[in-house]
């Protein structure tokens, strides 16, 4: 029998319950702090439990899951814990595609792959002198948004830099990323693509909840103009959001075009499940400053199903079963070297 193997953060209850409804065996990777938390889930099977995610690059731990045939589901946290290097050589069997995850890391690489699927996005800015209209700055890799901040000018810039340097948030030499600050409707469309059907599915799309960019937004003008600490940009929690059915078939075509240019430029493409990433502006198009090539933990919200699944499927269907679904049907074709890297 498969089993699917998680580490225990992010979205690993929604995959772990998703497996387990799809009658798999279940498996996580857990940190000794948070034993106490997860046990009070009756659908996780085993635990592995760690000090530190990273001895899931150990022997022991790789052979454990591979007594089971285990199938790990990457997720954020795999990400912004390991390097790509780390993760790449993990033994045990990566659902989709792990090697496209270093395109998700990587800044330049993200937006080679972006240009190549032809989605519209923010126009990046080369170096801070110039800057000259609002701009975003961001950080490698899936910080979550910490340390992001925005500025004006060259000026502001360097000013709010030197500020993130002292609190140690930032490190001096770091290589930090400016883009064009679109303003408008945030929205993170989930997409599935499933390499055994061949289909492109939309799932949903979500908001995220961002602190202490949020916060500022509640309190008067007068506040925020004496308010000199530099806001960030760190995920607290995500809502659902459904799109003007006239926003769809946009939608499929930027996932469409999405998983034609991964075919193209990273072996064997975009598979399971991924998330495009961007605005909507005052015209409602759509400019996108992100992807993650892997479940986000946006998916969450519809755990019992999303509004648009409940349009393909007649069974509530979240994220984290679809995936088992495609790892059960992958292992009854004897197929699951077209589902894993
Ligand atoms: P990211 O790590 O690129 O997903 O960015 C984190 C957050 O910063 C997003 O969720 C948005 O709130 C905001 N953001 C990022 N890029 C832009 C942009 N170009 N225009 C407006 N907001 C942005």
């Amino acid at each position: 029998m498969t089993a699917i193997a998680t580490l225990g953060s992010h979205c690993s209850l929604q995959v772990l319950k998703g497996a387990k409804d799809e009658g798999l065996k279940t498996i996580l990777v857990c940190e000794k702090k948070r034993e106490k938390l997860y046990k009070r889930f009756p659908f996780i099977d085993e635990f592995i439990i760690v000090d530190s995610f990273l001895e899931v690059l150990d022997n022991n731990c790789q052979q454990k899951l591979d007594e089971n045939n285990a199938i790990i589901i990457p997720h954020g946290t795999l990400i912004a814990q390991m390097s790509s290097e780390q993760i790449e050589s993990i033994k045990t069997p990566i659902f989709g595609n792990k090697w496209i995850l270093r395109w998700e890391s990587d800044r330049v690489k993200k937006e080679e792959l972006m240009r190549a699927a032809n989605l519209p996005m923010p126009k990046p800015v080369s170096s801070p002198s110039e800057i000259n209209s609002l701009v975003i700055v961001k950080r490698q890799g899936a910080a979550g948004g910490k340390g992001y901040f925005m500025a004006a000018s060259e000026e502001d810039y360097n000013k709010k830099r030197n500020e993130l340097i002292s609190q140690g948030v930032i490190s001096k030499d770091e290589i930090l990323y400016i883009q064009e600050y679109v303003g408008g409707v945030l929205a993170y469309l989930q997409y599935f693509y499933s390499p055994l059907n061949e289909e492109l599915e939309f799932f949903g799309v979500d908001q995220r909840h961002e602190s202490d960019i949020e916060g500022l937004a509640r309190i008067p003008s007068e506040q925020q103009l004496k308010n000199n600490k530099v806001p960030s940009f760190n995920v607290i929690g995500n809502s659902p959001l459904v799109l003007r059915e006239s926003l769809l078939e946009q939608v499929y075509a930027m996932g469409d075009n999405f998983v034609e240019a991964a075919k193209r430029m990273v072996e064997p493409g975009m598979n399971g499940p991924f998330c495009i990433e961007g605005v909507y502006d005052e015209n409602a198009k759509f400019s996108s400053f992100e992807f993650s090539a892997r479940i986000v933990a946006g998916t969450n919200i519809y755990m019992d199903g999303s509004p648009y699944y409940s349009l393909l499927y007649n069974e509530p269907m979240s994220m984290g079963k679809r995936i088992a679904r495609e790892v059960k049907k992958a292992t009854e074709l004897n197929k699951l070297d077209k589902v894993t890297t």
